[in-house]
C-alpha cells in the first residue's frame, strides 16, 4: 500500500514537471517496408533507443506498397521505402518514388556496387539463394547449379516456394539475362516438372519438407538455412543437420545473391529522419543485428557473422537492380506460363 501511495505521488511529481517543459513537436519517421521478420521489432527499437526518433512501420508486399506510394503522391506520409529486392529498387527509381540523398556516412559504409550512383537507394544487407539436399538421399554432385535443379534424375523430389514469390523471379530474371528468356522458360519447365507438390509455404516450409521426408531438394535463401541450425529447439537443429547445401554455380558466374535495401521518399515529410534511419540501418549496431538476428550478410563486415561461420566464403553473382528489375515482368509470364504457381 505504501510503496503504491510513493509511487501515486512520483508519477504525479513526474507528470507535474513534464507540464512544466514545453513540448517540442515529437520526431518522427514513417517507413514503408516489404520486410516482413519478426525480429526486425529489435532493429526498430534499436533505432528508437539510438535516436530518440519515434518509428512508425508499415510492413506490406512489396508490389502493394510501391503502388500505394504511387497513389498517395505527394500526400504520401511515407518517408521510407525499404525492399527486400534489388529489382524493385530499380522500379522504385524509374516511379519516382525516391529523391537523391548524400550523406556522409552512408557513402563511406555502404560500398559502391550496393548502392544508387544518384543516392537514391542505399543496400543495408544481402542474401544468397541456394540449394539445400537431403544428406542421406541426394548426391551433391546432382545439383551444383540453377540448371541442375531441371534435371530429370530430380522428378517429383523439389520443393520450391510461389513462382510470383520475388525471391524466385529475381533469380529467374538473373537467369533471363545470363541464358536467354527461351532457355530460362525451358528450364523453369524443368523445374515444374520436378516438384514433389504444388508450391506452398515460405522458403523454411520448404526446406522442413524435405527433412520430412516430402521431397529431397529445395531451393532457399541463406538466412533460413542458418536460423534453423542456430536454433535452441533440438527439433529446428535437426532439421538443419539432416540438410547439405549447396552455392550453385561456383564453376560458373556464381551464386545468386539479392539485397534488401532503402532509399528516401521523394515528398518525405520528415527528410532529415529518414536519413538517420538509413544511416542508422548501416551502423555497426543495426549491422551486427541484420548479421546476428537474422542471419543475412551485413553491407559493413561485421566479426564472426554466423552465415559466414555456418556456410563459409562462396562465389557470388550480386544482383544488378536494372537487369532484375527489367526482367521482371518477362520472368513473372514464364511462371505463368509454364505453371509455377
Ligand atoms: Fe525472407
Amino acid at each position: 500500500m505504501r510503496t503504491l501511495r510513493i509511487r501515486r505521488l512520483a508519477a504525479a511529481a513526474i507528470a507535474a514537471l513534464a507540464l512544466a517543459v514545453p513540448a517540442a513537436a515529437e520526431e518522427v519517421v514513417n517507413v514503408y517496408t516489404g520486410r516482413h521478420y519478426e525480429a526486425d521489432q529489435e532493429l526498430y527499437k534499436g533505432f528508437e533507443t539510438a535516436t530518440g526518433i519515434k518509428l512508425n512501420v508499415i510492413e506490406g508486399k512489396t508490389d502493394e506498397l510501391l503502388q500505394r506510394l504511387e497513389a498517395e503522391g505527394a500526400a504520401s506520409p511515407a518517408d521510407v521505402f525499404v525492399t527486400v529486392d534489388a529489382g524493385n529498387l530499380w522500379r522504385a527509381v524509374e516511379k519516382g518514388i525516391f529523391q537523391s540523398v548524400t550523406s556522409d556516412a552512408l557513402a563511406a559504409r555502404v560500398p559502391a556496387s550496393l548502392r544508387d550512383a544518384d543516392g537514391k537507394w542505399y543496400a543495408f544487407s544481402t542474401r544468397a539463394r541456394v540449394i539445400a539436399y537431403a544428406k542421406d538421399r541426394i548426391d551433391p554432385a546432382l545439383v551444383q547449379t540453377y540448371a541442375d535443379l531441371a534435371r530429370p534424375e530430380l522428378k517429383g523430389r523439389l520443393c520450391v516456394r510461389s513462382g510470383s514469390n520475388l525471391y524466385n523471379l529475381s533469380l529467374l530474371a538473373a537467369l533471363i539475362d545470363q541464358w536467354s528468356e527461351a532457355k530460362a522458360e525451358e528450364w523453369a519447365k524443368g523445374v515444374v516438372a520436378n516438384f514433389a507438390r504444388e508450391p506452398q509455404g515460405g522458403d523454411t516450409d520448404q526446406i522442413k519438407a524435405v527433412a520430412a521426408g516430402e521431397c529431397d531438394v529445395a531451393l532457399a535463401n541463406t538466412y533460413y538455412f542458418v536460423r534453423l541450425s542456430r536454433s535452441e529447439k533440438p527439433e529446428e537443429k535437426a532439421i538443419a543437420d539432416a540438410l547439405g547445401i549447396v552455392f550453385p554455380d561456383q564453376a560458373g558466374k556464381g551464386t545468386h545473391v539479392n539485397m534488401a535495401g532503402a532509399g528516401v521518399v521523394a515528398h518525405a515529410p520528415n527528410r532529415d529522419n529518414a536519413i538517420r534511419f538509413i544511416e542508422y540501418l548501416v551502423s555497426d549496431e543495426a549491422q551486427s543485428y541484420f548479421a546476428n538476428r537474422n542471419n543475412e550478410y551485413p553491407v559493413v563486415p561485421v566479426e564472426g557473422a554466423p552465415a559466414v561461420t555456418a556456410l563459409g566464403e562462396f562465389k557470388a553473382d550480386p544482383v544488378d537492380p536494372k537487369i532484375c528489375g527489367e526482367n521482371q515482368p518477362k520472368a513473372q509470364a514464364i511462371m505463368d506460363r509454364v505453371g509455377w504457381k
